[in-house]
């Protein structure tokens, strides 16, 4: 039997231990997926090796100490400096960071002609999807409520909402957290009816909820998804390491699909 988990702090409202046991048993594999809280990161590795675990993901605020425990981090992940998924192989651990892959996965499937977008928000989710994003060609702007995040991202162009000048952009990513637990928008409202009314679609990184960015989205009808989307592929990309790609990403996907 082997044995994966996910380390959090909160970790109780995690979807991962649902979506992970649905294709291991969708797919007969003799596997259990448990949820970890973790309160202190710094006993991150210990807990993992304590834990007997073949794999885990990591969600916040750990992502950046599970990078440091690694023996090897592949090299998007190592750029940037934050890993949410791994994998125990010859008693070694491999680092992975499956967010980003996920987030453009889920982008991709509006099947839209996307070429430049707005990330609102300078977070560690931010930096992994505006990395991707930019490997990949597009051409990313980074908008964030206050300077000292900013900082990290050179080589994009950015901005706080004091010296923004909204131009058109295809898509709009809210990649903060605002509206999870309360009922804010992650910008002012006039700006962001102004280029959500110039976008071909909005994304926002929040899942299982409907924030106000996502209502203000669809009330200006462009087509607009929650998280939701990323957090699955993140999931399927995930098991596909753990599982050393026996299976394909649809087979996965099928499975795991169910845990929604
Ligand atoms: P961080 O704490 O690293 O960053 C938060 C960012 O949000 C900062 O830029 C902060 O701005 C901004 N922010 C927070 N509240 C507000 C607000 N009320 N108005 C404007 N800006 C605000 O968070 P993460 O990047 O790690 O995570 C962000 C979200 O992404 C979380 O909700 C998380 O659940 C979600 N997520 C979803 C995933 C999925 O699979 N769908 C995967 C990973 C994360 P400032 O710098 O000014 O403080």
């Amino acid at each position: 039997m082997k044995k994966f988990t996910i380390f959090g702090n909160p970790v109780a409202h995690s979807k991962s231990p649902k979506m992970h046991n649905s294709a291991f048993d969708g797919l007969n594999i003799q596997a259990n997926y448990s949820k970890t809280l973790l309160e202190d990161g710094s006993k991150l590795k210990e807990k993992f090796l304590e834990l007997g675990v073949d794999g885990a993901n990591i969600t916040l605020p750990h992502k950046e100490e599970a990078f440091r425990i690694c023996d090897k981090v592949d090299s998007f992940a190592s750029r940037v400096g934050a890993v949410n998924t791994i994998v125990k192989k010859d008693n070694k651990l491999y680092g992975y960071n499956t967010d980003a892959s996920g987030f453009l996965r889920a982008i991709r499937m509006f099947n839209l002609d996307i070429k430049t977008i707005l990330i609102i928000g300078a977070g560690g989710t931010s930096k992994a999807i505006s990395r991707i994003l930019q490997d990949e060609g597009y051409i990313v702007t980074i908008l964030n409520r206050s300077a000292s995040r900013l900082e990290s991202f050179e080589g994009f162009e950015r901005y706080t909402f004091n010296d923004f000048k909204p131009k058109k952009y295809d898509l709009i990513v809210n990649s903060t957290s605002a509206g999870l637990e309360d009922d804010s928008l992650p910008m002012p409202q006039d700006m962001l009816i102004s280029i959500l009314e110039n976008a071909k679609a909005s994304i926002d990184v929040v899942y299982g909820k409907e924030t106000p960015f996502l209502k203000l989205s669809k009330s200006l009808n462009i087509p607009s998804k929650d998280g939701s989307d990323m957090l699955l592929f993140q999931g399927v990309i995930a098991f596909e390491k753990f599982t050393n790609h026996q299976f394909t990403f649809e087979e996965i996907e099928k499975f795991m699909k169910k845990a929604f």
